[in-house]
């Protein structure tokens, strides 16, 4: 047997409850082939985040892979906190930012999912979800003042004004065309933002959890 996390060749190491255990000889994890508890199976992981960002909402995935929902939702908070946000060098570009609607729990519970991309490379920059105010809209506004914009174009909303300097700032509604189309995608490759169908967030966090889990594993992503 190989090694799971450096594929190193394995030995065999004792036992768990009458299953062979194996130890990898470069890192010496300790490891099964087989594991009866679920979340500990590496596989599932790929599956999970394969199924997730194509439009398979928490109960389908528990229908595909025979797991519980519960389960799942333990595991996309697993693999969520595992992802970081990537290291972003560049300097002098523009951006867009856009709010897209959603709800939590009832439809008069509005939310919102502020985020950001770079106007030529598409890369989300930074994404939190909140209530459309001043505190959250500043949040990913920080974030981009850090990478010094060129420009940032927004939608007419009246409170993104006093957030940066009038000389970076573009007001237009054509400017803001490629993450109007992001929105789109989103709401294709994520079951729970989908719109005109019966399924929508019950929690803040697992609808942050999800987002990560889209926009932070690009490369997963373009296996498809
Ligand atoms: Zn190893």
């Amino acid at each position: 047997m190989n090694c799971k996390h450096c594929n190193a060749p394995c030995i065999k190491k004792g036992y768990s409850k009458r299953t062979q255990r194996y130890q990898c000889k470069a890192c010496r994890r300790y490891q099964q082939q087989q594991y009866k508890y679920r979340l500990c199976q590496k596989e599932d992981e790929q599956t999970i985040l394969k199924l997730n960002n194509i439009g398979v909402g928490i109960s389908g995935i528990a229908r595909f892979t025979g797991i519980s929902k519960t389960h799942i939702l333990n595991r996309i908070k697993q693999i969520a906190s595992k992802l970081t946000k990537p290291v972003i060098v560049e300097q002098e570009q523009e951006y867009e930012v856009d709010e897209l609607y959603t709800y939590i729990g009832r439809k008069d519970n509005p939310y919102y999912v502020v985020y950001a991309i770079n106007k030529t490379t598409r890369q989300v920059i930074d994404m939190i979800v909140g209530k459309r105010t001043k505190e959250t809209l500043r949040q990913v506004i920080e974030s981009i003042k850090l990478l010094r914009p060129k420009k940032i174009y927004t939608d007419h909303l009246n409170i993104y004004a006093g957030l940066m300097d009038r000389s970076i700032h573009c007001q237009n509604a054509y400017q803001i065309n490629h993450i109007e189309r992001f929105n789109l995608t989103l709401r294709t490759h994520l079951k729970r933002l989908s719109r005109r169908t019966i399924c929508f967030s019950r929690s803040v966090v697992m609808l942050q959890n999800v987002l990560t889990l889209y926009c932070y594993t690009w490369k997963i992503k373009h296996q498809f």
